[in-house]
């Protein structure tokens, strides 16, 4: 029974579909299984009796040694994942189409092998979690994406208004801890109804994108520039005090009405109206106050003419 039950584990380890090898406390190996062999094109008879550095001198040689000398020491079990160290060995992987992934990505397990109270040997296994680690791989990938989509704005590309009021409110969070300056500019392109009246819906996206396009161009790294609605626009600038803030507004009003905009073979003029507060000490509460001044500015340039930015105090 005792015989059977010896040659049964000795078939399960040669068999099964990860890897198994034993290191004595020189870091020797002492046993060696199937997988092992498969993979690394070494047989048992190669590797046992020798330092497992010798066999394989590319293995991380401080991190492996440190790992183990663990196990020895505390009698307990240790694990490396994929994500932290993606491979042990340089085994390929049965995957032909893979992504990026260049050997087949490993998760380890160190058992201590104990006998009479001490720790003579550790075992190592090693899983083979290609597969595993290429979904999430592209899982994570996939998140990333619709993480970038879920801040955009469809037609722009450029912020969209929950997220462009995120970092608004963010940055008001940090005005108000730390001081220092903070403005919005708000503003909505003059007569739009009547562009896409004249030349089309079409047009009037159109007209939306390079409008956006030639906006992003002027503004810096640090700002934040955003579609708050249809044709209207925000821009979150940061350390910056009322009379630059209102610098940039006229600057991306130039920006706008300087050239018309050639779409479908028309000329179209396009000209925005400009709002811009700055968040004051003591007296703006709330982001949504800073909103509201800003707009209320906006409400002011439409009702002076258009095509101009006002500020508001
Ligand atoms: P004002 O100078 O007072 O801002 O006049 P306006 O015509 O721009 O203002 P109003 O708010 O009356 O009209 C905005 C128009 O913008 C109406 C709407 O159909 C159009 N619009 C909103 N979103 C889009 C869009 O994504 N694409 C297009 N083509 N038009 C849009
Ligand atoms: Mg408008
Ligand atoms: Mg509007």
């Amino acid at each position: 029974m005792n015989d059977l039950r010896h040659v049964l584990s000795e078939l399960v380890v040669e068999r099964v579909g990860f890897g198994i090898f034993v290191l004595d406390r020189d870091l020797n190996v002492v046993m060696w299984n199937r997988f092992m062999q498969d993979h690394s094109g070494k047989t048992a008879e190669q590797v046992i009796g020798r330092s497992i550095f010798m066999s394989f001198p590319e293995l991380p040689r401080v991190w492996l040694t440190r790992k183990v000398e663990s196990v020895f020491q505390l009698g307990s079990f240790a694990f490396s994942s994929w994500e932290q160290r993606p491979y042990l060995f340089k085994f390929d992987h049965d995957r032909p189409i893979t992504g990026g992934v260049d050997y087949m990505q490993q998760d380890c397990t160190f058992m201590p092998l104990v006998r009479e109270r001490e720790v003579v040997a550790v075992c190592v296994t090693i899983s083979d979690v290609t597969h595993a680690s290429m979904m999430q791989r592209a899982r994570d990938e996939a998140v990333a994406k619709l993480q970038e989509y879920a801040d955009r704005d469809g037609l722009t590309g450029i912020a969209n208004r929950r997220y462009f009021e995120l970092r608004l409110a963010d940055e008001f969070a940090r005005w108000q801890r730390y001081g220092g300056a903070l403005s919005l500019v708000l503003f909505d392109l003059d007569h739009f109804k009547r562009i896409n009246d004249e030349f089309g819906h079409l047009v009037g996206d159109t007209v939306l994108r390079v409008t956006a396009g030639r906006v992003a161009e002027t503004t810096r790294v640090q700002d934040l520039f955003g579609r708050f609605g249809g044709e209207e626009f925000a821009l979150l600038l940061p350390c910056t005090g009322f009379p630059d803030a209102m610098a940039v507004a006229e600057k991306v009003r130039r920006a706008i009405c300087e050239t018309p905009i050639d779409v479908q073979g028309a000329r179209v003029p396009v000209t925005a109206s400009f709002g811009g507060a700055q968040a004051k000490k003591d007296v703006t509460s709330s982001y949504e106050a800073l909103i509201n001044e800003a707009d209320a500015a906006l409400y002011s340039a439409k009702r002076q003419g258009r095509n101009r930015s006002i500020g508001f105090n």
